[in-house]
């Protein structure tokens, strides 16, 4: 066995746990980081891709933000497109805010590449990860590295281990309520070897149901569709991908380019909040504490939101002030609140319903409704680019 001691364990090496254990460094406290998969495998997990103008902030302000600006494909705006018809809604000029196209394995390789040249602690590969002594004031974590058992001691535990983490599920079910729900339906996501056919993103609502372009780089295309929940991915060949995009995604005088689709996999939609973020000296930040179905693109943009008011929270907490930490969770959930309602208002316009065949001829026509409201209205659209471009944290 191997004691260790440090200021804040961190369990999970997602962007949540790397960027809390980049922020805390910046201020001068240590940390650990215990991930249970290997950083090759960190390195190639393929998730999100838009960051809110915030998230870029804060990634600046530490000092990742180099490759960051080189690579980053900053977006005005965004098309949403219903009835054959794509209509611009331009965040920039409305409110004067934008978003950045980087995917989520670049934010997730800045990361790891800084924390490898300063020489941060990140046991990866960690096995039977535990979380113990939640109440006390000297709260452990416990795995097994290299065969090894290791046990930290620590002033804090974060759980940054994402829906499936052991972190949530060691508070006491009494303790906790978790509020979700499921949607009747799942995104197909690809990636493909052809440039982007589009300069914004599309959000597309079609008769047969969703479809999105968006991208990752100038060579490098994004796309996803609508597909049903019980739907396995040997059931989509490329071919039937792609002709289902062309249908979904065509407006007259404009070409969808295909190329080849170099990764593909179905998520399925769900939301999910914790009734609390914390529990003694246990903090939840991203996935762990809640999850948006990816419509809003707000999954990532949540865990940097957590982690930027849970690090300057710890700031405080050792500079001898601990009210931010005591509201963290208040803090933290009543934004999450915010975002939830956004991500849901969003997938719920922009896919048809597979469950409510009754109203199904009704549904549609209310989301052409209002589609065709929001991209006519002012005063709308600029509650769009607020939500989208990102609320303050
Ligand atoms: C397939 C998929 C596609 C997505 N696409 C989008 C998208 O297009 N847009 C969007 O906005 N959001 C998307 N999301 C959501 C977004 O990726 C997440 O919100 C984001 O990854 C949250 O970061 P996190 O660090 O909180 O959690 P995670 O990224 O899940 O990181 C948690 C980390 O903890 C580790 N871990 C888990 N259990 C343990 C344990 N017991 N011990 C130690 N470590 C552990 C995991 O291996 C992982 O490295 C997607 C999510 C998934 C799953």
């Amino acid at each position: 066995m191997s004691p260790e001691n440090t200021r804040v364990a961190i369990i999970g090496a997602g962007p949540a746990g790397l960027l809390l254990a980049w922020a805390l460094r910046d201020a001068g406290i240590d940390s650990i980081v215990v991930e249970n998969r290997s950083q090759d495998y960190v390195l190639a997990r393929i998730r999100a891709g838009v960051l809110e103008q915030s998230a870029v902030e804060t990634l600046t302000r530490l000092g990742l933000g180099e490759r960051l600006h080189a690579e980053g494909l900053e977006h005005d705006g965004i098309y949403l497109q219903f009835a054959g018809e794509r209509r611009n809604v331009d965040f920039n000029e409305l409110i004067g805010r934008t978003v950045t196209v980087y995917g989520q394995q670049e934010v997730v390789k800045d990361l790891i590449t800084a924390h490898t040249a300063a020489g941060s602690t990140i046991y990866y590969e960690a096995a039977d990860v535990q979380v113990l002594g939640l109440e006390s004031k000297t709260p452990r974590v416990t795995f097994v590295h290299d065969r090894e058992a290791h046990s930290i001691a620590a002033d804090f535990i974060i759980g940054a281990d994402g829906f499936h983490g052991v972190c949530r599920a060691s508070i006491p079910p009494t303790a906790l309520t978790l509020y979700d729900r499921s949607y009747p339906f799942a995104w197909l996501g690809i990636l493909a070897d052809v440039p982007p056919s589009t300069d914004e993103l599309i959000y597309a609502l079609h008769e047969d149901g969703f479809a999105m372009h968006s991208m990752r780089s100038p060579q490098v295309s994004r796309l996803y569709l609508q597909v049903d929940t019980a739907d396995s991915i040997d059931q989509w060949s490329d071919e039937r991908i792609w002709e289902a995009l062309q249908t979904r995604l065509a407006v007259p005088g404009w070409t969808l380019n295909e190329g080849a689709i170099t990764d593909k996999s179905i998520t399925p939609m769900r939301s999910f909040v914790a009734s609390r973020l914390s529990y003694g000296n246990l903090f939840l930040a991203g996935d762990s504490g809640h999850i948006v179905p990816p419509t809003g693109a707000k999954g990532l943009n949540s865990a940097i939101a957590d982690v930027t008011l849970l690090g300057a929270a710890l700031v405080s907490h050792y500079a001898g002030d601990d009210a931010p930490l005591s509201g963290y969770g208040e803090t933290a959930l009543r934004r999450q609140w915010r975002v939830q309602q956004f991500s849901q208002s969003m997938t719920e316009m922009l896919h048809r319903d597979p469950s409510d065949l009754q109203s199904a001829a009704f549904n549609y026509r209310s989301q052409l409704g209002r589609l065709d409201y929001l991209t006519d209205s002012v005063i709308a659209q600029r509650e769009l680019a607020e939500q989208y471009t990102g609320l303050p944290f």
